[in-house]
C-alpha cells in the first residue's frame, strides 16, 4: 500500500504517477491536513510526502510505515531519527532541479539587464518609447559579455549558473567551502570570499542556507561589493538581510536585485524589499518547470524501486 499525502495533483495530466502504480496500491492525496495524516496513512507500508510533516508520534501510530520517500530535496519535515530507531528507511531528491535553478537564475538576471517585462508592459498599453522611457534611462540595458559572475557556493546549481553565464561571455569567480580545482578553467577561478564580493558585477546566491551563511548579504558585505552589483537570490531568503537590502537598492549602492526567495514565504506585505527600486521578486519557482517536476516523479519511482528491490 503506498499512500502519497501531498501529490498536488490539481492540474489532471501534468504529472504521471504511472511508474508508481506499477509498485503497488496507491491513493494519492492532492494535500493532507494535520488532523488526516494518521488517518490517511492508516496500515500503509509505504509513504510519500512533500511537505506534510511525519512525526514521530505518527510513527507510532502508524506501525506499519517501513519507507518514506519526501519528494524533495530537503527532508526536514521528517523525524529522521525516530525512523532511523524504528528502521523506517527515509529517501530524498538532490539533484531533480539543478538545470531548472541555474536557468531561472540567469532568466532574472536577463530580465534585469533588459526589463522585458517592463517593456512589453508598455507596448501593450499602447506606448512604443524605445529610449524615450524613464526605464530606459534610469535602468539602462546592460550587456553580460566581459563582465565577472561571483557566485557563492559552487555546487550542482551554482555550477550550472556558472557555465550558462560563462557562456554569455562571463567571467566567473566561485566561492566556496569546498573547493574542486577540476572545475576550473580560464574564465572560472576560485576565489575568497572577500575578492568575489569586490570584484564581482553580479553576484548569485547558491549555497545552503546554514547558520555560517544565514545574512552572508548584509550591510557589512554589501560594502566591500563594487558600486552598481547585481545580486540573485534563488537559493535560501534569509541568506540575505532583506533591510540592508532594501537600503542598498534605495542608495543605489547596488543597481538590482532578483528574488526567487525571501525570508518568510509567502512574502509578508512589510517586507522592505517590496518597496524597493529594481527589485524582482518571484514566489519560489525556480524548481517547478514541468520536466524537473516529472524528473522529481521518475527519481522518486527508482528510489522506492531500490528500497523495494532492498
Ligand atoms: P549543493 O550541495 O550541490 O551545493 C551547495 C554548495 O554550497 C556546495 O558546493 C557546498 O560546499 C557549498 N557551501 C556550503 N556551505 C558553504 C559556505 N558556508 N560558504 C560557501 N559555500 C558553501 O546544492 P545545490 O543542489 O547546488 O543547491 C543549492 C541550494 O539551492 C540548496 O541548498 C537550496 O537552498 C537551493 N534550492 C532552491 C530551489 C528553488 O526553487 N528556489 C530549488 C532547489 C534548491
Amino acid at each position: 500500500k503506498i499512500v502519497v499525502l501531498d501529490g498536488y495533483t490539481e492540474n489532471p495530466g501534468d504529472l504521471s504517477w504511472e511508474g508508481m502504480e506499477a509498485l503497488g496500491e496507491l491513493k494519492v492525496y492532492d494535500r493532507t491536513p494535520a488532523d488526516k495524516i494518521v488517518e490517511r496513512i492508516g496500515d500503509a507500508e509505504i509513504v510519500i510526502t512533500n511537505k506534510t510533516p511525519i512525526s514521530a508520534a505518527t510513527m507510532e501510530a502508524c506501525p506499519a510505515i517501513r519507507y518514506i520517500g519526501v519528494l524533495a530535496t530537503g527532508y526536514n519535515v521528517i523525524d529522521v531519527d525516530t525512523a532511523k530507531a524504528r528502521n523506517i528507511s527515509v529517501t530524498n531528491i538532490p539533484t531533480y532541479g539543478t538545470d531548472a535553478v541555474g536557468q531561472f537564475a540567469i532568466a532574472l538576471l536577463l530580465e534585469i539587464c533588459h526589463h522585458i517585462g517592463h517593456h512589453n508592459e508598455a507596448v501593450h498599453k499602447g506606448r512604443w518609447e524605445n529610449n524615450q522611457d524613464w526605464c530606459f534611462w534610469d535602468y539602462p540595458l546592460i550587456e553580460l559579455a566581459g563582465k565577472t559572475m561571483g557566485i557563492i557556493g559552487f555546487g550542482r546549481i551554482g555550477q550550472t549558473t556558472g557555465r550558462i553565464a560563462q557562456a554569455l561571455g562571463m567571467k566567473v569567480l566561485a566561492y566556496d567551502s569546498y573547493k574542486n580545482p577540476a572545475l576550473e578553467n580560464e574564465n572560472c577561478h576560485y576565489a575568497e570570499l572577500d575578492d568575489v564580493l569586490a570584484q564581482s558585477d553580479v553576484i548569485a546566491l547558491h549555497c545552503p542556507l546554514f547558520p555560517s551563511t544565514e545574512g552572508i548579504i548584509n550591510k557589512d558585505t554589501i560594502a566591500k561589493m563594487k558600486d552598481g552589483v547585481i545580486i540573485l537570490n534563488n537559493s535560501r531568503g534569509p541568506l540575505i538581510v532583506e533591510q540592508d537590502l532594501a537600503d542598498a537598492l534605495i542608495s543605489r549602492k547596488v543597481y538590482a536585485a532578483g528574488l526567487d526567495v525571501v525570508s518568510t514565504e509567502p512574502i509578508r506585505g512589510n517586507n522592505p524589499l517590496l518597496n524597493a527600486p529594481n527589485c524582482i521578486i518571484t514566489p519560489h519557482i525556480s524548481w517547478a518547470p514541468k520536466e524537473s517536476r516529472q524528473r522529481l516523479m521518475d527519481i522518486a519511482v527508482n528510489n522506492l524501486k531500490a528500497f523495494l528491490d532492498g
